[in-house]
């Protein structure tokens, strides 16, 4: 189905009133909301879900994140429609992809104004609002903050013509800022906190003791300290009396290439690595806790997942998306093709644009020569399939087909870029997604360790 942006206003949506107390209830379709639940969303970007204990990997200690993971739904198989920061968050914000919100690429793109954003919803459903980032390319001027009271981006350049990528913050600063307006917030008032950390994304320099104690594995001493300062975040919560009454999620935007496949960061390409990212979700009072969903979900879920989880009504789920919370009951989720984009190749080198869907173990890549992975099987996406399997490859080939030819043309609809954002306007903007010329070279054959900066 192809996803196409919700025009209703705000304004005229029926909301419900909520109350203070976190109390849970049953909705009509069986499914527990909890009202006036407080929300916190964490983000840590350029996180692979196959670098964190939660998902088995040895390599790294995690404290704050093990302990969460006992009280927390895991979800093994939670995909990313897009690898690159901005885009992915505006997915999360606004239940949508890309190609609806607006947000095509990390400069140059605005949200679409007609969409409601989670923040703005949680705000008319009487939440006190608070976004705390890390990162440049997450500050306000494209609309990403919408709906909250406080969006704290002030992040700024360290030298003349910084990369994009390296105008950054640390996270236990942006933690510190949050946890302030957190420990604000009155205790009759439900509140929405959105923490996003940059730590894992490059330059990878820990901090010590991290530095030391990983050194040759900084990306993996990134994320031992962000799980320091989440901990650190948690525990600022538990002290308010916070946290058992709170729908607490945890999440990564995108993943990162490590060189596989011969990208070392991110925004090329569309393997697994880029687009399966860890994902917890922790109800009130730890319900469910420690169990896992082996059913594949998507960042987009999370927007039907939070209105639903806090008991607004009179907004439906975005096209295609479910509430994780159903999907965590163990209702019936139909079978859904996951949709994932990349415009950088095409917007920054002139290379093809890429577009995948994932359904079952299957993964399609759509590219001038369009690949097929079993990831039952072939998790590192070693083997293309997509000659020997003419079935699976030709029925996701048609789908691809039908779903981009809805979508519009980048960077056709006004984006009105700020003088900050205009350096790097998008030059495919006449290019319609998907069609890519047979001249424009492929990624797969370009990118040697190509770095992307986002
Ligand atoms: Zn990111």
């Amino acid at each position: 189905m192809i996803d196409r942006p919700r025009t209703r206003p705000l304004g005229l949506l029926l909301l419900v009133v909520l109350v203070s107390s976190a109390a849970c209830r049953k909705g009509r379709t069986g499914i527990t909301s909890f009202p006036g639940a407080p929300v916190i969303l964490v983000s840590i970007d350029t996180l692979r879900s196959d670098h964190l204990p939660d998902y088995g990997y040895g390599g790294v200690e995690t404290p704050a994140l093990s302990a969460f993971r006992k009280e927390a739904i895991l979800f093994e198989k939670a995909y990313s429609h897009v690898p690159l920061t901005l885009p992915s968050h505006a997915t999360i914000f606004t239940g949508t992809l890309p190609a609806t919100n607006g947000i095509r690429d990390n400069l140059g793109y605005q949200m679409n104004a007609a969409l409601p954003t989670l923040a703005e919803i949680l705000k008319k459903g009487g939440y006190g609002t608070g976004g705390a980032v890390s990162t440049f390319v997450l500050n306000a001027s494209s609309g990403i903050g919408r709906g909250f009271d406080l969006w704290e981006d002030q992040i700024d350049p360290t030298r003349p013509n910084e990369p994009l990528g390296l105008i950054q913050r640390s996270g236990a600063e942006t933690e510190k800022l949050l946890a302030k307006w957190v420990e604000s917030q009155p205790d009759d008032k439900p509140f929405f906190a959105f923490l996003h950390l940059y730590e894992p994304h490059t330059p990878y320099t820990p901090p010590e003791p991290y530095a030391t104690r990983y050194r040759g594995r900084e990306y993996d001493g990134e994320i031992a300290f962000a799980d320091e300062v989440v901990g650190r975040f948690f525990d600022v919560l538990k002290k308010k009396g916070a946290w058992d009454r709170a729908l607490v999620i945890f999440l990564s935007d995108h993943g990162e290439g490590l060189g596989e496949h011969g990208e070392d960061e991110h925004g090329i390409f569309l393997y697994r690595w880029a687009l399966q990212v860890p994902l917890l979700v922790k109800l009130p009072k730890g319900e469910r806790g420690g169990t896992s969903v082996t059913t594949p979900v998507q960042l987009s879920d999370l927007f039907p997942t939070i209105v639903q989880g806090v008991g607004i009504a009179g907004i439906p789920p975005p096209e295609n998306t479910l509430s994780l919370l159903e999907v965590a009951a163990g209702g019936a989720a139909p079978a859904r093709r996951i949709f994932a984009e990349t415009l950088f190749p095409r917007i920054h080198f002139g290379w093809a644009d890429l577009a995948s869907l994932v359904e079952g173990p299957w993964h399609y890549i759509e590219a001038p020569k369009s690949e097929l992975y079993d990831l039952a099987k072939d998790l590192g996406e070693k083997e293309n399939l997509a000659a020997g399997t003419p079935q699976a490859f030709r029925s996701l080939r048609i789908e691809m087909e039908k779903r981009r030819a809805g979508f519009s043309a980048p960077g056709a609809s006004p984006a009105r870029s700020t003088p900050r954002t205009r350096r790097s306007s998008p030059r495919s903007a006449t290019s319609r997604a998907g069609r890519a010329p047979a001249t424009v070279p492929s990624p797969t054959r370009r990118t040697r360790s190509r770095s992307s900066t986002t």
